[in-house]
């Protein structure tokens, strides 16, 4: 789902990369993370890591949305983007950027009564928006 420019931009960003034996710093394409690649001063090889970096460059906050327990009005998913919009709106005005959106998967288990009546546990999804902010915001 592409929801922001933001993340194809992030992408393409070129990875920085330090050689641990030399300390050689350089950049390499993102596509990269996870090979093996040489290093230009010294030709040892080394695996390209993700960097650390995005966490410092933004600073993230997840926001679980409510479940929409309203639905006598038109389709469930209209009233899921209109709530989901509100929450977005309210946040973009504090300053927060709309970053994604997660599904989160939960198992709620009957407890014990309801499995000795036959029921099982149940999968639930939560939603969690994420927003973000510069870190030096
Ligand atoms: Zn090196």
């Amino acid at each position: 789902m592409q929801l922001s420019s933001h993340s194809l931009a992030e992408k393409q960003m070129p990875v920085p990369v330090v050689c641990p034996k030399c300390k050689g710093a350089g950049d390499v394409p993102r596509s990269k993370i996870g090979c093996h690649i040489q290093c230009f001063g010294c030709g040892h090889e080394f695996e390209v890591m993700a960097p650390p970096a995005a966490g410092q460059r933004h600073r993230y906050k997840m926001v679980p949305l409510e479940p929409v327990v309203e639905v006598g009005h038109g389709p469930a998913g209209d009233q899921a983007a209109a709530h989901l919009q509100e929450v977005v709106a309210e946040y973009a005005s504090q300053g927060w950027e709309f970053h994604r959106v997660d599904a989160i998967g939960c198992l709620t288990s009957p407890g014990c009564l309801g499995a000795l009546m036959g029921l099982s546990a149940q999968q639930v999804n939560y939603y969690v928006v994420t927003f973000r902010r510069g870190a030096t915001e």
